[in-house]
């Protein structure tokens, strides 16, 4: 059977000492854990982070990367700096990189290409807003947001992309799909992968849910045949609220 893949995302959260308190709590919390997880802490922390989760069944992840290698690219980081650090994973088209930052889908495109390119795992996001949804456009969106997402990436290079469904209602709200709703995009999602590469790649490629994943609500969600895993803000930024979710 598939294993979970928990993956926390901490954003623009802690200094570096309190980062190190955190990681090390995680580390020893999932330390027999059977599940794949992952954590991204903002760039400034990675390295310190970094030291902490070496040796550990913890993998290191980065929030966001530049779609160029280096060069005039003022405030970027480049997937070189990030191999650099030890990153092995990036959480790409996060709808607050979509949405406050305005990245398109051709600009995530270009990022999940330059990943790969260098063989850093990436968890694509993707999502509806509530206007969206209430609209009937949910399937719709995350349809164009994984079919432009993924233009050009090959069946082999699929071994190295997580797609994580977060309705973009349900981020940081304390609101989250209910397990049935949320299965039945997942659903969509993996007809959306099989029809792209195939029923095996679209079995295989895990699909994580995002959205105010917690110890009370994860156990229901993960219990859906569609959800592989979760990707996690806020419950991400404590040991007690992480690694009880790390255990389902
Ligand atoms: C996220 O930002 O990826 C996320 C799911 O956040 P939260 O768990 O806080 O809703």
């Amino acid at each position: 059977m598939k294993k979970n893949y928990i993956a926390a995302n901490w954003k623009m959260n802690l200094t570096r000492s309190k980062a190190v308190e955190l990681a090390k709590d995680i580390r020893e919390a999932v330390k027999d854990g059977k599940n794949k997880y992952m954590i991204a802490p903002s760039f400034t922390l990675i390295q310190d982070v970094a030291e902490v989760l070496k040796g550990s069944n913890i993998l290191l992840g980065a929030q966001n990367m530049c779609a160029e290698e280096q060069g005039a690219f003022t405030g970027e980081v480049s997937p070189l700096q990030l191999l650099d650090l030890g990153v092995q994973v990036v959480i790409l088209g996060h709808s607050e990189r979509r949405h406050i930052f305005k990245e398109t889908n051709e600009l995530i495109n270009s990022k999940v290409k330059m990943a790969l390119a260098h063989k850093i795992e990436v968890i694509l996001c993707v999502g509806e807003l509530l206007e969206e949804r209430e609209a009937g456009k949910a399937v719709a969106v995350c349809e164009e947001q994984i079919r432009k997402g993924l233009d050009g990436v090959s069946e082999k290079d699929m071994e190295n992309i997580t797609i994580a469904y977060e309705p973009v209602w349900a981020i940081g709200t304390g609101k989250t799909a209910s397990p049935e709703d949320a299965d039945e995009i997942h659903a969509e999602i993996r007809r959306v992968l099989k029809d792209m590469y195939g029923e095996e790649i679209a079995k295989n490629t895990y699909i994580q849910y995002g959205g105010s994943m917690k110890p009370t609500n994860a156990e229901a969600l993960l219990a859906k045949e569609n959800i592989d895993g979760g990707l996690i803000g806020g419950a991400g930024l404590k040991a007690e609220t992480f690694a009880p979710i790390c255990k389902f």
